[in-house]
């Protein structure tokens, strides 16, 4: 479906959680977060049906993300059953890797291609740090288990403060470059001020030639991270929420006081 700047929106990124294992400084508050009621989280049928009507207006990629996905219940079933709505060429996933190592293998099986790994340090005391309390180990057993289960290829999102490079960050594009990995650079980003710049070595950020929408785990199709647009698909229907996320989709990002990464999914 082309948006009135033609466009081709065929991109999909559905958060199915606001919940997460790790509290990165740059995405969680340290005074913590308020979490959405569980009668607020669609259900694995919801997003299948928002994804079949996706599917009918012209999406064909999806992407799962958080929070961290794989907290959420039974995550395994939603990718079986999105992999089966016909017309969806793309599944991928956004994820810490922390809880990767045990269901790699799973995921495959039920549709999954490939994964995204969030990965900013490879000195085990920053990454504690960085996420107020999170075991590396944990991580370098997720990409490994997702390189032997062929949930590739595997990317590695860097997400730098200033520049690629910053010392953590060439050490991780080091480490990528010697285990097969891709990487990319995503630079600080700020929701309220408008903040962003395009992802070094992907093509998040580019609003010239953005194809994407986003689903929050509460039901919100959004046009754009970097606006406070969004259409309640269980008020408007999801034909009609898509429709309206669609016409008023803004030529580029401006800023978004209303949500957060952890409850949008980056
Ligand atoms: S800021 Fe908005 S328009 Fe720009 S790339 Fe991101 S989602 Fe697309």
């Amino acid at each position: 479906m082309l948006d009135k700047f033609n466009r081709n929106i065929n991109y999909l990124r559905i958060s199915v959680t606001d919940r997460c294992n790790l509290r990165c400084k740059y995405c969680m508050p340290e005074s913590g977060i308020k979490l959405l009621d569980h009668k607020d989280i669609l259900t694995y049928d919801e997003i299948t049906e928002v994804v079949k009507t996706g599917v009918k207006l012209g999406i064909n990629k999806v992407r799962i993300t958080g929070g961290e996905p794989l907290v959420r219940k039974n995550i395994v079933e939603l990718i079986s059953m999105i992999w089966n709505v016909e017309g969806v060429k793309d599944l991928s996933m956004t994820t810490n890797a922390t809880y990767l190592a045990d269901f790699a293998e799973a995921l495959k099986n039920a549709g999954l291609q490939r994964v995204n790994i969030s990965l900013d340090t490879l000195d085990p005391e920053s990454y504690k740090l960085l996420t107020r309390g999170g075991n590396i180990k944990y991580v370098f057993e997720g990409i490994e288990a997702a390189k032997k289960a062929g949930l590739t290829p595997v990317k590695i999102n860097c997400v730098v403060w200033n520049s690629s490079q910053e010392k953590d960050a060439k050490a991780v594009a080091k480490f990528c470059k010697e285990n097969e990995l891709q990487v990319r650079f995503i630079h600080q980003m700020n929701l309220s001020t408008g903040e962003f710049s395009i992802v070094e070595g992907g093509d998040g950020g580019n609003c010239a030639k953005c194809n994407r929408l986003r689903l929050t785990a509460n039901g919100k199709i959004k046009p754009c991270l970097f606006n406070d647009l969004e259409f309640d698909v269980r008020e408007l229907g999801a034909e009609e929420a898509f429709n309206q996320a669609i016409i008023k989709k803004p030529k580029a990002g401006t800023y978004n006081k209303s949500g957060s990464f952890f409850n949008i999914g980056g």
